[in-house]
């Protein structure tokens, strides 16, 4: 034992000789590092063969180290993998299957390498096509790690060195749960923020950027009619929607392959990263054939060195073959279903737990303590001991008392069950 902490305290030194602090591990808080060194399926493994189970990897989407997607990215590694300005049949195969997956109106495809690059390439066609430079995004929302991402990322905007800048307006999430509406008409009330900023900004505001399922900011679900009433806003003032489907995208809400379904609207421009290559770096904008024409019509062409590269699409094919023979998405449904009904027995048992929510694969429980107020501490507390049990969850929110889980669709209704028998022994300790 002393030998495997030694070995992993070794690696935590080189580690902070040659990185930066900046790049924090999941557990460095709460000092219990994991070592994985292999992963397969829902599974990871530590340095000493012990098995813990993934709710977090959503990357990892159609299992860690698919074999399909394996043998699809070797092959084509084995044809070609040389510069994205030749022809290249695998990135045209793909693009034709994704887009089977997309309203017809959605018909055009531009292929980077991250979620970040994504949004930006977002942000700039929308102002390519309208020539408006202002954007409303959502308070706790995050949508990448560059510049222009984290001007409309408020989840960055705490700590002094990301600002909000002046061209971007935040309006509240639309949380119905502990927001400031609630009921039936909370979707039409908070879709009135986003009125009053394009009526104030007038002619100025390019697009409205919001995810489907709001992530960083607490796994809130948009309440009913939120979307409609946005867009319709956005449509009749030529301001342009952009969905980030980077988290939720790709089935894991189970009855839909997009989460923005969920709420019948099609957006005009829709951002997918993380899962579309199960971990192989990929990423891609999907929008109409007029916006993204806009890119050219200002005249600049687009390129982008490995963005849409043969390697990538291939194993994006794999991924969207996987989640289509293997059924991921009915998986997706029957197992939330279960993680659901076992959320609401624990609610029923602990005060602490005061709402349980999510579709499909997309979960969160929301914590609050007996005074009211998010119990950031218990949901830390939770987490830790989860990892004893060899079990992955993660914390998020802005007030950190969120626990969530987005685990790989391959995950099964036993592995949910022993994960609720966990949580329930560990929430007992909580009492
Ligand atoms: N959008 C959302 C919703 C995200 O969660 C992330 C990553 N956490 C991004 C965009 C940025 O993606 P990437 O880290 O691949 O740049």
């Amino acid at each position: 034992d002393d030998d495997v902490s030694s070995h992993k305290l070794s690696l935590l030194k080189r580690r902070r000789d040659v990185m930066t602090s900046a790049n924090i591990l999941f557990y460095e808080s709460s000092k219990q590092e994991l070592l994985v060194e292999r992963a397969e399926g829902q599974w990871m493994f530590d340095e000493e063969g012990n098995r813990y189970l993934d709710l977090i990897n959503n990357v990892a989407h159609v299992g860690h180290c698919n074999p399909k997607v394996t043998a699809a990215v070797t092959a084509q590694m084995q044809k070609q993998y040389t510069n994205s300005r030749y022809l290249n049949s695998a990135v045209i195969e793909y693009s034709e299957h994704l887009l089977k997956h997309f309203p017809q109106e959605l018909n055009t495809v531009l292929f980077c390498n991250s979620g970040s690059e994504a949004t930006d390439l977002a942000l700039r066609l929308s102002s390519y096509y309208n020539g408006k430079s202002e954007y409303i995004c959502l308070k706790g929302g995050y949508h990448g790690h560059v510049q222009s991402a984290l001007d409309v990322s408020p989840y960055k905007w705490k700590g002094g060195a990301v600002k909000q800048p002046e061209h971007v307006h935040a309006v509240d999430a639309p949380d119905a749960f502990r927001g400031k509406h609630k009921g039936n008409y909370a979707g039409e009330e908070y879709a009135k923020d986003v009125a009053e900023v394009i009526s104030r900004r007038e002619g100025k505001i390019s697009a409205y950027i919001a995810e489907s399922i709001l992530s960083c900011a607490g796994q809130i679900l948009l309440p009913p009619g939120y979307l409609k009433a946005v867009y319709k806003y956005c449509r009749e003032n030529g301001v342009l929607t952009i969905a980030d489907e980077v988290q939720v995208g790709f089935g894991r809400v189970g009855s839909k392959m997009w989460a923005f379904e969920l709420q019948d609207v099609v957006p005009d421009i829709v951002t997918l990263g993380k899962p579309i290559a199960n971990g192989f770096p990929m990423a891609a904008v999907v929008t109409r054939r007029e916006i993204a024409e806009a890119y050219w019509k200002s005249g600049s062409q687009y390129f982008n060195t490995f963005g849409g590269n043969a390697v990538a699409a291939a194993a994006g094919l794999a991924v969207l073959k996987e989640i289509e023979e293997s059924n991921l998405r009915q998986n997706a449904l029957e197992v939330g279903e279960v993680f659901l009904r076992g959320f609401e027995d624990l609610k029923q048992k602990n005060d602490i737990i005061a709402d349980v929510r999510g579709f499909g694969l997309f979960l969160g429980i929301e914590l609050i303590n007996s005074e009211g107020l998010p119990a950031m501490e218990e949901a830390y507390f939770v987490r830790n001991r989860l990892l004893e049990d060899r079990v992955i969850i993660s914390v998020d929110g802005p007030d950190e008392n969120i626990l969530k889980l987005k685990p790989p669709m391959c995950i099964t209704k036993e592995n949910a069950e022993m994960v609720l028998e966990k949580m329930n022994a560990v929430f007992n300790k909580l009492k």
